[in-house]
Formats: structure tokens, sequence, C-alpha cells
């Protein structure tokens, strides 16, 4: 008789984290069952969508007409051709950005003048800005990082003074306020992105806020070959525009994400606090970290970065991401000094030019922030962060 199988007994399963990535976009089931709708309708390219989610945009930055594009780098371009930036002009902007931030201002021919950041909010740093203008200068670039607003009544008084218009790179500051006002909301040119990383998307995508309708109907025509249609059959091009249309299915996504921006702002300020009470221990300060300004009520942290120790006995910050990879938590770096890369330093630029966006540049690292995040998981990263920082 064979002997009957023993029960299985419960394996012990050793709880494995899942990885944590650094960012993730929260998409609900509500705006997937949009896009199928979308996609089912017959229309898939620009059309109502797309209409719909300028509507909800303009009316998000207080009837300012909103227009959007297949991302927040043909905006800023865009913007400089409206503004008539070209070849012979200058362009004051930030060496510690994406690099799309100073390719565009290369893209219409004109010339990036980079200015140092101030190493406290690591953005552009404003005191510096009229040293580095000259008569051909034509406007001013700046960008907020991780979504920390540039000082928006220094900007515009600058740019006042001195007859400049403002591309405001606001790629990362959806959601953000500058006195109580929505960033956007206010100013000359405003560039948004919804690109997957950033704190809204339409997968890939972005807007541009403009001054008038005036502009608003010329950005609409640079937007698709510069066409201007009329009545029931005439076409018209007067500027050579590109294609930078956004589709309804991708518009469908921002409607959706649009709708949950207040929620996901507030849900990433409460995980950023996290981070500052969690990173406020006798350890976390013999880490030597550097912490960013600690905004809660401005900035939508679009990123949490710390600024690693550098000194010879600090673990480098390409070990540092190999260890909390091997810990399960991504980091990343955002960014590379620009002025740096090759097809820059073939324009003139060279190290030490800008001192504060080059150790920046070396130092920062972008610990895991996205609305659907726990306080554990903070708690994951911090720990894993400052065991690394203490064992180098
Ligand atoms: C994401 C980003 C851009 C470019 O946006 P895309 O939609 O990817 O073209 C530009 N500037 C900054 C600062 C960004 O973070």
């Amino acid at each position: 008789m064979p002997t009957p199988a023993e029960p299985a007994r419960p394996v012990p399963v050793e709880r494995v984290e899942p990885f944590l990535p650094f960012t993730r976009p929260s998409l609900d089931e509500e705006t997937i069952a949009g896009v199928v709708e979308v996609l089912r309708s017959g229309w898939i390219t620009s059309g109502p969508q797309v209409k719909a989610f300028e509507v909800k945009l303009t009316e998000y930055f207080g009837g300012r007409p909103a227009r959007v594009f297949n991302s927040g780098t043909c905006t800023m371009e865009i913007a400089l051709r409206l503004a008539g930036v070209g070849p012979g002009h200058e362009v004051i902007t930030t060496p510690l950005s994406w690099v799309a931030t100073s390719n565009v201002i290369l893209t219409v021919g004109a010339r990036p003048v980079f200015v140092d950041i101030d190493p406290v909010t690591r953005n552009l740093d404003l005191d510096r800005v009229e040293a580095a203008l000259t008569p051909a200068t034509r406007a001013i670039l700046p960008v907020d990082l991780a979504g920390l607003p540039v000082d928006r009544d220094r900007l515009h008084a600058l740019a006042q003074k001195h007859g400049l218009r403002v591309v405001e790179d606001a790629a990362q500051s959806f959601g953000s306020t500058w006195r109580g006002r929505r960033i956007g909301s206010f100013g000359d040119f405003v560039s948004f992105s919804f690109h997957p990383n950033k704190n809204i998307t339409s997968i890939e995508g972005g807007c541009l806020v403009l001054h008038d309708e005036r502009e608003a109907k010329l950005a609409e025509q640079y937007r698709l070959q510069g066409v201007i249609r009329t009545g029931q059959d005439g076409m018209e091009v007067e500027v050579l525009g590109g294609k930078f249309n956004l589709t309804d299915v991708a518009a469908r996504v921002g409607l959706g994400q649009l709708a949950r921006l207040d929620e996901f702002t507030a849900k990433r300020r409460e995980l950023a606090r996290s981070y500052f009470v969690q990173l406020d221990t006798p350890a976390a300060h013999a880490s030597g970290l550097g912490l960013p300004v600690a905004d809660f009520t401005q900035c939508n942290w679009h990123m949490f970065q710390v600024m690693l120790p550098e000194h010879p006995s600090a673990p480098k910050r390409a070990d540092v991401m190999a260890r909390m990879h091997a810990a399960g938590i991504a980091t990343g770096v955002h960014y590379p000094a620009i002025h740096r890369f090759a097809l820059y330093r073939r324009l003139g630029w060279k190290d030490g030019d800008f001192p504060h966006a080059e150790h920046a540049g070396r130092n920062l690292l972008t610990l895991p922030l996205f609305p659907a995040m726990t306080h554990r998981d903070v708690t994951r990263v911090v720990t894993a962060l400052l065991t690394i920082l203490s064992a180098p």
C-alpha cells in the first residue's frame, strides 16, 4: 500500500521587498477606460480630447491661454521663436538642468549664456544675471529644479527692467505656486512637460501658457507646419512650423491626471516631510548629507534630491547608487552640469566655469519620490542610504 504523501508543509518565505523605482506614474482605471474609449472612437490624433485638455488647463491657469504639444521641449523652442530669438541673440539660462533647456536655445540659432546656480536653491542665481547681460541678450530661461520655484518677483522685475522676454522652464513645477499664485497663472511664456517622470503625464507631451490669444494662435501655427485654415477650403502658411501636435489618446491620459494633481502634490509634500523628519537624526547629521530647501507650501516636490558629501573618504556617487540598487532601491542623477557635455565644450565652455553647478552635477542624488510611495518606503530608503554612507 503506497504511503500517503505527506501534507505539504508551508515553506517559510523570506519577505522580499519589491524593487523601488525613483518615480512611477499613477494611472487610474477611469483614465485607462477613457483611453480605450478614445481608441474606439475613430478619432485618435489631435481632436476633441486635445481641445478639452486645453480648456481645463486654461481654466487651471486662471484664464491665461494654454496650448498642448507633444513635448515640453518643443514648447520652449516655440516660445523662443515667438519671442523672436534667433541667430546673434543670447539667452540667459542655468547649467544645472535637463539638457533640453539649453538645447532649444541652440536649436533656434541663439547662444545660451549660462549663469551659475545658487547652491542653496540649486536654481539659477538671480544675483548673477545682470553681470551676464549684453546688448545681444533677448530672454531669460530659468528652471524650477525639483519643482522649487525661482523667485518670480525678482525674475520678472529683472526682465522688465532690461526689456527681456521670459521663458519659464516649469517642466518640473506643475502644481507649484509663488506667493499663493499657481506657476503658469502669471508671467510671460511658461512651459510644462508631461513626460511620465513629471508630476502629471500624458505619456509624452507638454503645455505652453502664453501671454495673449495672438501669441497662442501663432503657437498653434508653429505646432503644425505653420498651417492656417480658413473657411471651408482655405489654407495658408506664413511661418515655418513643425510637427508638434499632441494625440487625443495622450490628451485623455493628461485629462485623467490633471484631475488628480492636487492629490498628487499633497502626497508628494507629505512624503518629502517624511524624508526631512527621518533625515533629522544624529546619524543623518553625521553622514554629511546636504538637504534641499524645506518648502512645503510652494514646491510641488517633483524630486527629493540630497547632496552627497564630497571628501576623499566618502563613497563615490556611482558606488552609492550601485549599493542602493543592490538594496532594491533606484536612485537618479538630475543632472550633470550641461556645459561639461562634449557638444557644449566644443562651443567653448570648460571645467571650472560654473563651480556650484559642477559640484551639484557631481554630487546630487535623486531619491525615490512618487505619489504611490509609502512612509515605509521612505524609511527603507533612508535606512539604506545612511548605512551605505556610514560604512564606505
Ligand atoms: C522634462 C524636462 C524637459 C523636457 O520635457 P520633455 O517633455 O521631455 O521634452 C525640459 N526641462 C526640464 C527641466 C525637464 O525636467
